[in-house]
């Protein structure tokens, strides 16, 4: 394989989809070396086969607002890979879903899902809808509308959706009910569903803590303990949320976390009280973040991101490249030594290189992130057996996975001066999975 070859004839058939060829790009720069190895993979054409997704369906959405004026969205799936088993994946809704965004999305989701040990494959959907400002029905009729089209193609064997940006419960719940009156079936198609009908305990904490977790792990090679270690944070959503809460019961100081309009700075750190607020701002009130400094009295800076805040550890958990490079160089330039990703693709291939160049500890998100779909995967478990696991024996799993995780990016990522480069590790250990898995499965 040549990677620039590649990356050009990728560039050349699908143009204007940045975030695909940033995705794609970083993993074959990091699995090259490793691919040349078996010259059986190139007669295979394996990397184009596993570059380009399975499928794409896209679909108008169609529904009608509070006003009754009637609104269109557009709506997307992408299988994309199910070597190791059924398509897997978030729906996002946010106004920035596109083509591109969601195919780089599948195509890491495919690679982490992967490293999960679970037998998982590839997918993520979405639309360009963005449920903020809108009502608890207008959620509803869209969900509704979007599923009337999706239901056709996804089944607990086939392609199994979950949530991501602007799809928690309260959509997953509306979308799961709509696929079940239109499916006629009861088995469990969409994970982080409500706890009454299949959901999962710990799949809402499940991303937040097994980052979290793999932090530990990373922290642990170097013998850092994490209490008192002061952290910042960005995003005040799901994976945020759960962050957060994992890092002060282990007694680390959280300074910071966003949303789309700006950040809070609170130096006392966030307590146990203040998040209690935050999931009440977000959750229920879905409130802004500024909020949370009027009440607590603490700086809030709108239209900037936190990481020139001076933090031994950064976890970004809001969206894809959220950290530049001029943000990496300023975490570092702090003392910043660990970056564990919350959120996917949050850092550009700048701040990579910087991060890497410095030899920080240095967690990308389909490792560090790789908890929420390895609880999905959980959930699946459970729905087949019929059985709901408890909260201790869930969490559990997750540890342990997040643990296995750790060790595959060490096996792959270990240099000779001892440094661990978690970003190759991955990108191979989840590469040579699914590799083998197509290779043993014939030319598809
Ligand atoms: P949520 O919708 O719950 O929260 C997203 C947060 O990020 C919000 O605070 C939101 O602010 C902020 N945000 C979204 N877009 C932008 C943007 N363009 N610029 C700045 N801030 C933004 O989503 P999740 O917490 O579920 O997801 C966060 C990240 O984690 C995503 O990258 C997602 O792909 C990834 N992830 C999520 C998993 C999960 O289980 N949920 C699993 C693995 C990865 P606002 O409210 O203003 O929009």
């Amino acid at each position: 394989m040549e990677v620039k070859k590649v990356l050009s004839d990728l560039k050349r058939r699908f143009p204007n989809e940045p975030e695909y060829h940033q995705a794609v790009e970083e993993v074959l720069m990091t699995i090259e070396e490793e691919y040349n190895k078996h010259p059986e993979f190139d007669k295979y054409n394996l990397i184009e086969r596993l570059c380009i997704p399975d499928r794409v369906f896209t679909f108008r959405v169609t529904w009608v607002d509070d006003k009754g004026q009637v609104q269109t969205n557009m709506g997307y799936r992408i299988q994309h890979n199910n070597a190791i088993g059924p398509y897997k994946g978030g729906i996002r809704f946010h106004s920035s879903v596109n083509l591109s965004i969601l195919k780089f999305l599948a195509f890491e989701q495919t690679f982490k899902n992967s490293l999960t040990t679970l037998p998982m494959g590839g997918g993520k959907g979405g639309s360009d809808f963005s449920p903020r400002g809108k009502s608890d029905m207008e959620v509803m009729r869209f969900c509704q509308a979007f599923v009337t089209e999706l239901w056709r193609h996804i089944g607990p064997q086939t392609d199994v959706p979950a949530g991501d940006i602007g799809v928690g419960g309260r959509e997953v719940g509306y979308m799961y009910g709509m696929y079940k009156k239109m499916a006629l079936e009861n088995t469990g198609t969409f994970t982080g569903k409500g706890i009454e009908f299949g959901g999962s305990l710990v799949r809402p904490e499940a991303t937040g803590y097994g980052n979290v977790y793999f932090l530990l792990e990373m922290l642990k090679t170097k013998g850092i303990d994490i209490k008192d270690k002061v952290v910042a944070v960005s995003g005040s959503g799901n994976v945020a949320q759960y962050t957060v809460k994992k890092l002060i019961s282990l007694g680390a100081k959280v300074i910071t976390m966003s949303d789309s309009n700006g950040y809070i700075y609170d130096p006392d750190g966030i307590d146990e009280e203040k998040l209690a607020f935050i999931f009440n701002l977000k959750n229920v009130q879905r409130g802004r973040i500024r909020e949370y400094a009027e009440k607590y009295g603490c700086k809030y800076v709108e239209g900037a991101r936190p990481w020139n805040e001076k933090c031994d550890i950064a976890m970004p958990s809001a969206t894809q490249n959220e950290i530049d490079g001029d943000d990496a160089r300023a975490l570092l330039a702090n003392g910043c030594f660990a970056v564990s990703e919350g959120a996917n693709m949050p850092s550009t291939p700048d701040a990579i290189a910087e991060f890497l160049n410095a030899k920080i500890l240095y967690a990308p998100g389909k490792a560090a992130n790789a908890g929420g779909v390895s609880v999905s995967g959980l959930e699946m478990t459970q729905n087949s057996i019929k059985l709901s696991w408890s909260r201790e024996e869930v969490d559990a799993k997750l540890q342990s996975i997040m643990k296995d995780i750790h060790s595959q990016c060490t096996l792959y990522g270990k240099q000779e001066d001892g440094y661990i480069n978690y970003v190759k590790g991955a990108n191979v250990a989840g590469f040579m999975k699914v590799a083998k898995a197509m290779m043993a499965q014939g030319i598809l």
